[in-house]
């Protein structure tokens, strides 16, 4: 993914600033990068150079580039942590349609889970919330 300049600056400076503070932007930190989100086992990540990766050093995971696949559901959780990278997020267009997978919130929370229960990010949509008629499936096209 090619970054806006302005907004590679600012991946730069939120690595410089030490990311919101938390553990998993010192890990981040340490690859030159800053972390999109962070769960047991995986930490994702985004370089100013666009490049996305995966680590995590308490499970003694290496960086490796995280799969293309995954880059837009990386790219709505970094969002919750660096609100500046909506700005990188397909739009919606006027005729797309709320994801039934997730009933158009991008998260599925299971039944009779916890109130507030973070779920996990619906592969259907990648997280998006809604599905494109030209690519129902959510997933760039091939190619
Ligand atoms: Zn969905």
């Amino acid at each position: 993914m090619v970054l806006p300049a302005h907004i590679a600056q600012r991946v730069r400076e939120a690595i410089a600033g030490g990311g919101v503070g938390f553990p998993i932007d010192d890990e981040a930190r340490g690859h030159g990068a800053i972390a999109l989100m962070g769960t047991i086992g995986a930490i994702w990540m985004l370089r100013p150079d666009g490049t996305f990766w995966d680590a995590d050093a308490d499970w003694g995971r290496p960086l490796t580039p995280l799969p293309d696949e995954l880059r837009i559901i990386a790219l709505v959780a970094g969002v919750r942590r660096f609100p500046w990278l909506a700005e990188l997020l397909p739009m919606r267009p006027t005729d797309g349609t709320d994801c039934p997978v997730c009933a158009g919130i991008g998260v599925i929370v299971h039944a009779g889970s916890a109130p507030g229960s973070s779920g996990f990010f619906c592969p259907t949509c990648q997280a998006l919330g809604w599905l494109s008629p030209v690519n129902p499936t959510g997933l760039p096209p091939v190619g």
